[in-house]
């Protein structure tokens, strides 16, 4: 930070130096070179030869020497004049949202330019552990290998892999978050397609009016989209479900996010069972993100690789389901949705979770094979630093979790959840995500998750450089 001031501050000398870019003086040639010398004895050295070549004024090399010195002296002051500009930029608020943070100056560092996406929760901070992991996690699949539709036709899940299926048992098993043995497990691509196929499955055989579907605010963004999309005639999103009024004769489906995307909340169904169905959307309980309670035992759950290997383009998910019925009838989605799921993406996802099983039940578990404690040291060390920015900003403010015994890791633990659901606290901030926007980060409105513009969802799984990049911006802020 420190040296990015001062990098700033020489580049604001030779601007004024300078006086006019386009006019390259001798004078600013030599304080060009004097500046660049500072950093970088090579460059004085150059000065010093053309001086004295000068001096003597009598031969060819010294004609070469200056024709050199001058070209490079030119190329450094085009430098400096291009990127003096940028690397101080004053930044305001986007049209629509007011006038109000055309006083905030952003400090900026060298990546000022960058734009900061952290919008969409992709998962790619994992991939350091799945570099380590090398040949263990790679998959080669021969040419002739997963060419039919079917994977076990005994199945009632016909195109479900009896290896991802095995490694997804072991796997609930060794971290103690799902039951299975009393449940179909139901592949689908991702739990989006699972979602979809879900609110078939437990709406096809209502009947009179759509089947209402809620979740208690603030609720994961993608909810209401999946739900309306194909503007079916069997289901209809109706939003927050505390509000939701539960009436006799119509049924209802409550989607629980447990933790919650995007405030980490660990949550319980809000409505009365007897009338509707509940959907228990557990992508993020495990255990980088939340200490374990101990097994889930819903008749119906959601989990995906993307949340909890960090393999979202994989594409895969897979539903738990007690009910054969309800089980049946999202088979009978998937078919007509894309006959079944790939093979391919199952074969991998298998050694993916089996390769995180082996880290735990293999001897010797250490950081570098043991999936989880790896993935919530990083989370842990990403929350510390954000909570630090974010108090020393004084503008903003995130949840408080309190720390819980983990039934998995068997000791006190700490809540980091994917997402920061980061509240702007300063009045003068109308509108949250467009604030971040000026300071050219991509955020999630609060206005999506059924919250107001005074919260923003942002990723906290995206690359180390990225995430290293918002947190200096929103330590800049506190800085003046
Ligand atoms: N549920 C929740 C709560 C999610 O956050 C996500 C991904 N953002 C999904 C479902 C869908 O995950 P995928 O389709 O990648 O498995």
């Amino acid at each position: 930070m420190a040296q990015a001031q001062v990098q700033r501050r020489r580049n604001g000398n030779i601007r004024n130096g300078n006086g006019n870019g386009s006019q390259c003086k001798e004078n600013d040639l030599l304080l060009l070179s004097r500046e660049r010398s500072e950093g970088q004895g090579h460059h004085h050295v150059h000065r010093l030869n053309l001086t004295s070549s000068l001096n003597k004024g009598n031969n060819a090399k010294a004609t070469i020497v200056t024709v050199l010195a001058l070209a490079m002296a030119m190329l450094l002051l085009f430098y400096y004049s291009s990127t003096s500009t940028s690397t101080s930029t004053r930044i305001t608020s986007p049209s629509t949202t007011g006038t109000a943070y055309e006083a905030l100056s952003v400090s900026v560092s060298p990546d000022s330019d960058a734009v900061i996406n952290l919008d969409h929760g992709d998962p790619t901070m994992f991939e350091p552990f799945w570099k380590n992991a090398g040949d263990k996690a790679t998959v080669v699949i021969p040419g002739w290998h997963t060419m039919s539709y079917f994977s076990d036709t005994s199945n009632l899940c016909w195109f479900l892999e009896p290896d991802f299926a095995n490694q997804v048992r072991r796997l609930h098993r060794i971290v103690g978050n799902a039951v299975t043995h009393a449940h179909h497990i139901i592949v689908g691509v991702g739990s989006t397609q699972l979602i979809h196929a879900l609110l078939f499955a437990l709406s096809a055989t209502a009947t009179g009016h759509p089947v209402s579907v809620v979740s208690a605010a603030p609720f994961y963004s993608m909810y209401p989209g999946i739900t309306d999309f194909l503007k079916s005639g069997l289901f209809r999103w109706a939003g927050d479900a505390t509000s939701f009024k539960v009436n006799g004769s119509s049924s209802f489906i409550e989607i629980v996010c447990s933790p919650n995307n995007p405030d980490g909340t660990l949550r319980g169904a809000v409505l009365s069972t007897e009338a509707g169905k509940l959907v228990h959307d557990l992508a993020y309980y495990w255990p980088q993100y939340t200490p374990m309670r101990g097994p889930a035992d819903e008749d119906i759950m959601l989990f995906t690789v993307s949340k909890a290997t960090g393999h979202a383009g994989t594409r895969i998910g897979w539903a738990l389901v007690r009910d054969a019925d309800v089980a049946r009838r999202m088979v009978k989605f998937i078919e007509m949705n894309s006959i079944g799921v790939s093979k391919d993406s199952q074969v991998r996802a298998a050694r993916i979770l089996q390769v995180i099983s082996d880290g735990y039940e293999l001897p010797d578990p250490d950081s570098t094979t043991s999936f989880f404690h790896f993935s919530r040291r990083l989370l842990a060390d990403r929350w510390q630093r954000l909570r630090r920015a974010v108090e020393e900003s004084g503008r903003f403010s995130l949840p408080q979790f309190s720390s819980e015994f983990c039934e998995f890791t068997k000791e006190h633990a700490e809540t980091y959840p994917a997402f920061a659901w980061l509240r702007c606290d300063d009045e003068s901030i109308e509108d949250c995500e467009g604030f971040f926007k000026s300071m050219k980060v991509l955020t999630r409105s609060g206005r999506h998750f059924g919250a107001g513009p005074e919260y923003i969802r942002i990723s906290m799984l995206d690359r180390a450089h990225n995430f290293d990049l918002f947190v200096e911006r929103i330590a800049s802020l506190g800085l003046r």
